[in-house]
């Protein structure tokens, strides 16, 4: 199915945007290029700037200096009706008054379509989001996620080159959102559209995306891919943020090569530093929980310690792992069943050298 309909390719780039709310610029210079057919998320926690920034690129804020441009045209004097983007955030509430055919018909009739294509389309959309039987029903006959199918029929069904989407899977429950992520994806991946998606959830965000920028207090701490910003943190921010890390602080010691040697609390600890530090700055060691093993006989870091905290977390249990006075690794283990480690056992961890990083803010 092409995407003829839609006058854009769907690139889009935001040069230095920002916006303020009194005193406080809620969106600080913000520029990214996003490609046609890219999914890319903005992640962050509550008041960064996420929903400002989609706000600004629907068009309904106004953007206070810089400029957005959609295939190399300036948007600044578009109205929002006729920008073209599909839309779906988590209060976009479906029509009560509307059954599901004509919630999704809207946009067509809006668009002065014929009935013909609108029947053709409506059905089109319908299908794609699994509720092809469901057409005649109204909002309070169908689940949350049901509702939320419909709202994303009626984001496509004019075959946008561009969906912004703004927590649409916030209201439901865990194993329904894992569900509807999977099936977002699917249609992003056979529209070949550009998604433009906000959350507050890692987890969602890496599953969905291409690329992600972690946003903090307005501003973009770091874009890649999902493997990327989760495995090489430009920060501690952003280490923290996309789940747990171990983050040691200490001071560089040494540094052969790309390899530095820092002093954590009595330990020597070796890490890979990506960019050049001076030895004796204060830095700190990122590693996470995952890649330490309890009873290591490999290279690179060991250290002994006891365990001073047990969480039982299902498929993995979590060691809080006391290894120097007030320093502690958190270490991830698979639960195979047939772990001894109690509070207090003794322990001996290590983790690869290149598993850990120096982080140097
Ligand atoms: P996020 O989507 O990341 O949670 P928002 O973009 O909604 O963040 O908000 C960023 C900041 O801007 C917050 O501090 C919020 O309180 C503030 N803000 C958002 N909208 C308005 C508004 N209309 N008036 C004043 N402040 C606002």
């Amino acid at each position: 199915m092409g995407l003829k309909s839609s006058p854009y390719r769907g690139a889009i780039a935001l040069r230095g945007i920002g916006k303020r709310y009194g005193e406080d610029r809620v969106v600080d210079g913000l520029s990214l290029a996003i490609s046609p057919g890219e999914f890319f998320t903005f992640l962050g926690p509550s008041g960064s700037g996420k929903t400002t920034t989609l706000m600004m690129i629907a068009g309904f804020a106004s953007v206070d200096e810089g400029a957005i441009d959609v295939d190399g045209a300036d948007l600044s004097a578009v109205p929002p009706q006729q920008r073209g983007f599909g839309m779906v955030f988590q209060n976009y509430a479906i029509f009560p008054h509307l059954n599901v055919f004509e919630n999704v018909a809207f946009p067509l009739r809006a668009r002065r379509q014929s009935e013909a294509k609108i029947r053709e389309r409506v059905a089109w959309a319908l299908e794609l989001v699994q509720l092809g039987a469901f057409a005649g029903r109204y909002a309070r006959q169908l689940s949350g996620g049901q509702q939320q199918r419909v709202a994303i029929a009626r984001a496509i069904v004019f075959e946008p080159r561009i969906v912004l989407m703004d927590e649409p899977l916030g209201a439901l429950d865990k194993n329904l959102r894992y569900d509807m992520q999977v099936e977002i994806k699917e249609i992003q991946r056979r529209l070949g559209m550009t998604v433009l998606y906000v959350t507050h959830d890692q987890e969602e965000a890496m599953n969905l995306s291409d690329r992600v920028a972690i946003m903090n207090r307005g501003r973009v701490e770091q874009v890649g891919s999902p493997s990327e910003v989760y495995e090489r943190p430009a920060n501690a921010f952003v280490g923290r943020f996309l789940g747990e890390a171990n983050i040691l602080e200490g001071v560089l010691e040494r540094l052969d090569g790309d390899v530095a040697t820092l002093r954590v609390g009595g330990l020597a600890l070796r890490a890979v530093a990506r960019e050049q530090v001076e030895t004796g700055s204060r830095v700190s060691l990122f590693v996470r929980p995952e890649r330490v093993r309890a009873r290591s006989d490999a290279d690179g870091n060991r250290l002994d310690g006891h365990v001073r905290r047990v969480s039982f977390l299902g498929n993995i249990v979590r060691y809080q792992v006391e290894v120097a006075p007030a320093t502690h690794v958190v270490v991830d283990v698979q639960n195979s069943g047939r772990s001894s480690l109690t509070v207090d056992s003794p322990v001996s961890l290590g983790w690869s050298v290149e598993d850990s990083l120096v982080l140097t803010r």
